[in-house]
This record gives structure tokens, sequence and C-alpha cells, in this order.
């Protein structure tokens, strides 16, 4: 897969998860895939433009991942890991299959990672899962997004995840239209494309 620099943008962000736009920092996944996490600086850029994670946070692993390059990168693999294996999955799901065994162990693997990393708080009397840049590490990101594909998968909108039906494209996203009939992940992008270019077929035949 090819790397790419890209500043993250608002338009990026169209999953209606974190765990989904992660997925989604590679685009063009049906055709020639480029993935946007070059490095880890644009694993932090893409955190920081999802507003999923707290300024704090990104500021200590920014820290973090200055003083120790090489552990940096190692992190960003893992990050890729967790992300393709939950894109492998989604697929699978969106397409009314099961997702492939290697795929969920791959998850359980990531959960059991974050699992260990958590801390159990109270919080106005009430018991909150806490992760923390002291104790995930680099690994936090991934920490925190595997924390929200686990929520987002045992959700029942599951029979409302869309692959976008655009070319160069290949998002994920959960259709939150009232007719549940969305096909493309921004219909300001990816469905004015298909639109276009039925139009010029149109015109050709
Ligand atoms: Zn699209």
């Amino acid at each position: 897969m090819r790397l790419e620099h890209h500043d993250f943008r608002p338009a990026d962000l169209v999953g209606g998860d974190p765990a989904l736009d992660l997925v989604n920092t590679v685009t063009a996944r049906d055709t020639q895939p480029r993935d946007w996490l070059d490095d880890y600086s644009a694993l932090l850029r893409w955190a920081q433009r999802s507003g999923a994670f707290a300024r704090e946070d990104l500021s200590a692993l920014e820290i973090l991942a200055a003083d120790a390059p090489a552990k940096a990168a190692a992190a960003l693999t893992r990050c890729k890991t967790l992300r393709e294996a939950l894109c492998d999955a989604l697929y699978a799901l969106a397409h009314r299959r099961e997702p492939a065994e290697a795929d969920l162990e791959s998850l359980d693997q990531a959960r059991l990672a974050a699992s260990r990393a958590a801390r159990l708080v109270s919080r106005d009397s009430r018991l909150q899962t806490l992760w923390t840049a002291e104790r995930s590490g680099l690994d936090l990101i991934a920490h925190l997004v595997t924390a929200y594909a686990i929520e987002m998968l045992r959700d029942a909108r599951l029979d409302r995840l869309r692959v976008c039906d655009g070319r160069d494209c290949g998002w994920v996203f959960i259709d939150t239209s009232k007719s549940g009939r969305r096909r493309w992940c921004d219909m300001a992008t990816c469905g004015n494309v298909a639109k276009a270019r039925r139009f010029q077929q149109k015109q050709r035949d």
C-alpha cells in the first residue's frame, strides 16, 4: 500500500465513529489504496482532527514519540494491524458475511492489550474505564479506537454499516439517513462524481 502525506480535513471524518474513521485513513481501497498514515505524527494529526481524543493525551503522545521515534514507528505498525483487521471485519459485516477468524483473533488481541492498560475509576459515583498515556504509552490511540470498535461492533446499528459505492473510495460509514439508503460516504464528493459519471454515460449512449 502506497504511503501518502495528507492534511486531514473535516470531510475525511464521515464514518460516524472514530473506529470507522481510522479505517478511512486508507483511501481508494477499491482501486489503488493510499495510506494517509505516513508516520506517527500523521496518526496524531488524524486523532486531533477527529475530536475523539483528549488534547492533553495527544500532547503527551507527541512528547513520547519525539523521545522514541523507533517505538513510535512500532506503535504505528500495531495501530495499522488493528486498522486492517477492523477493515476486513467491517467489510465482511457490511456485506452480510461472517468476519474471518484471523481478523477476529487480531481484534481480540487488540482488546486484550487495551484491557490490560485500562484502569477502572470512579467518577460521580459511576465506574468508568479509563485509558491514559501513562499506562498505554504510544498505543493510547490504538487502545481507545479498540474500545470504540468493540462498542460499535456490539451495537445494533450494524445493519446500517455501509461501504461507499464511489470509485477510488472504499470508505466505511454508518448510514444514519432516515430512509437507510445512503450509498456514498459523502454526497458532495463521491455522490456527485457518481452522478456526473452517469450523466456523461447517458450523453455518450
Ligand atoms: Zn466515498
